[in-house]
């Protein structure tokens, strides 16, 4: 039997009759385009993430791109980025003509290193955009400081974090603006591609509607050059069907990522920490190993998926060779890249699987697995195994 990475078909047949009937309603109704369901998911969706304002796009990454627009960057302008994120994150930036400036990761949650972002500022560094890898959220409280002290505009890529919790606030509620992705496999997801920006100022949120739509203010008033990426109707009613569900499948995802801790603390591989006063999400359940390839052989010849997020630092495949990185080395990014895999993880994964995955882990690296406590004991977090397991990616290599 495959251990599927994510099981969207399971998910489906959870959902099935309330979906039917939201798709139907689209449909009999023909609202496509900007339909009443586009905006009440906004409105659900603001909430859900402690924001005033939702405004739905047609994906994530034009999420981002529609939010670095918004706050007029440019051409000539600097966007300081994390050289450990997906693609779409540096795409953003280029699209708008702005230059994206990589700053390596701390090896603790492989998010933007917050202790190396100041050398990363020039006189044209307009932006900064943390991203809330694998689901655990980048240091925002530093940030936000940063981000004020030095007059720059803050963007989070959310695209992993729906949920996800940094002290008493929820990632896309911290800085300027919020962006999330749809992409079917992410933490809630669409039947097909979509996306958002949630903010907290009205007059971004006003503008996103625009830029969004042609640059309508209303029909045949065209105010600036605007750009077709609205979020569809029909995907919004999807997504307003998940919705109420996501507290649950997140819930299920940290309790499996529990599970993986406790199986794979024995197992010699670096597991994920979770840092305090973080809700982490666990989009991704990443870990560490230094024969990571032959590993990863290894669980697909037991039938079970995993993935590599990401086998390649941004700053060094082709389209961004020659961007400026700090370090130049990205020593940190560099390093993971080549020791990281994501396990299965997705809220329909269970209990079973996650020990079957534990056991072909510990058949490879001559480990042990580990027991479960019981539902109400404490559960290790991993992170005290990661220390003695991570000799190259220690403190010493990041402070
Ligand atoms: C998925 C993702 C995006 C892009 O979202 P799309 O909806 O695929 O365009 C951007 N950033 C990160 C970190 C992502 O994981």
């Amino acid at each position: 039997m495959t251990i599927p990475f994510v099981d969207l078909a399971g998910q489906y047949q959870e959902l099935r009759d309330e979906m039917m009937h939201a798709v139907d309603t689209v449909m009999t109704k023909a609202n496509f385009i900007l339909g009443n369901q586009v905006d009440e998911f906004e409105n659900a969706f603001a909430e859900y993430c402690g924001a005033k304002y939702c405004v739905g796009v047609a994906n994530g990454t034009d999420a981002i791109e529609m939010a670095l627009r918004a706050h007029d960057i440019g051409p000539g302008d600097e966007v300081i980025t994390s050289a450990n994120t997906f693609m779409a994150t540096a795409i953003a930036i280029a699209k708008v003509g702005a230059e994206a400036v990589f700053v390596d990761v701390a090896a603790v949650d492989a998010n933007i290193d917050v202790n190396l972002i100041a050398e990363a500022v020039s006189p044209r560094t307009k932006a900064i955009i943390p991203v809330h890898l694998y689901g655990q959220t980048a240091e925002m409280d530093v940030l936000v400081e940063f981000a004020n002290d030095n007059n720059l505009v803050l963007i989070e890529d959310a695209a992993q974090a729906h949920g996800a919790e940094c002290g008493e606030l929820r990632a896309g509620s911290f800085g300027n603006a919020g962006c999330f992705s749809f992409y079917p496999g992410k933490n809630l997801g669409a039947y097909g591609d979509g996306g958002a920006v949630v903010t907290n100022d009205e007059k971004i949120a006003e503008r996103l509607r625009m830029i969004r739509n042609y640059g309508q203010r209303q029909k045949n008033v065209f105010e600036e050059l605007g750009y077709n990426c609205r979020l569809d109707t029909m995907q919004a009613a999807i997504l307003q069907v998940k919705l109420p569900h996501l507290e649950r499948w997140t819930e299920a995802r940290r309790s499996r990522a529990k599970e993986y801790n406790q199986l794979l603390a024995s197992s010699g591989l670096v597991l994920p920490t979770e840092l305090a006063e973080r809700r982490h999400v666990y989009h991704l359940y990443v870990v560490q190993h230094p024969e990571r390839d032959a590993l990863i052989s290894h669980l697909q010849s037991r039938d079970i998926q995993v993935g590599i997020h990401y086998p390649t630092p941004v700053p060094h495949t082709p389209p961004f060779a020659g961007s400026k990185c700090v370090p130049a080395e990205l020593p940190i990014a560099t390093a993971l890249a080549k020791r990281i895999l994501s396990l299965p993880m997705c809220p329909q994964l269970t209990t079973e699987q996650v020990k079957v995955v534990a056991g072909a882990v510990c058949e490879y690296t001559g480990g042990v697995v580990g027991e479960l406590t019981p539902v109400n004991g404490v559960a290790s977090n991993g992170a005290a195994n990661n220390a003695a397991a991570s000799p190259e990616l220690s403190s010493e290599a990041t402070s």
